[in-house]
């Protein structure tokens, strides 16, 4: 039998009280685990070889702690091939947009990207892909502005992008630049970067 408890402490020393016979018998046990579990409107048939799931040594009543419930999510999210909250919450860091701007630029709620990063939900694979882009690839943060979005981009089929490699780019490529993002997108960027203080140098 499973009970689900998230308000179990992740740190409270064993052997804890027994949610269905009462006594205080529940310790960790290495455990073979296999489930079925949804994310995106699919079953996926998860395996975990040695989850250190708490049981009750009298009556075998599992706990699935708040720390079970994190080590379930983050084997699923391996097998998905996801995101974890520690990469999201890095990459967010280091771009120096504030989880705000990033939302707004995405086209999703704050409370939503800040539950990806808490790991309170897994993101679904389209959201991960639109994540992935984001944080990996310099000239999707160029062209995403949210609600400020250039009218035409995505409009018409770019076959190849010039894209600004360093920051250091001649007047030719710029314009190639700003036809493909558009100027809106250019200037948002260069202003960013000035914001940092970093140096975009234009020859
Ligand atoms: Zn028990």
């Amino acid at each position: 039998m499973l009970s689900t408890s998230d308000n179990v402490g992740k740190c409270r020393p064993y052997p804890w009280l027994c949610p269905s016979c009462g006594k205080k018998e529940v310790a960790p046990v290495s455990t073979e685990y296999t489930a079925e579990v949804r994310h995106d409107g699919r079953l996926h048939t998860l395996h975990i070889d040695d989850l250190e799931l708490p049981t009750c040594r009298s009556c075998g009543q599992t706990v699935f702690s708040t720390r079970v419930n994190e080590r379930i999510s983050d084997a699923l999210r391996s097998e998905l091939r996801l995101l974890t909250p520690g990469q999201i919450r890095a990459a967010v860091s280091e771009l120096g947009q504030s989880q705000k701007e990033i939302a707004e630029r995405l086209g999703v709620a704050e409370a939503t990207l800040s539950r990806w990063v808490t790991g309170s939900v897994i993101q679904s694979r389209a959201m991960d892909n639109l994540l992935r882009v984001y944080f990996g690839i310099p000239q999707v943060r160029y062209a995403l502005l949210g609600e400020g979005q250039e009218r035409d981009f995505g409009a018409t089929l770019v076959a190849e992008a010039t894209t600004p490699g360093d920051r250091t780019y001649g007047e030719e490529a710029f314009a190639k630049v700003v036809e493909v993002y558009g100027r809106a997108a250019i200037l948002h960027y260069v202003s960013g970067v000035a914001a940092r203080h970093q140096v975009l140098r234009m020859r």
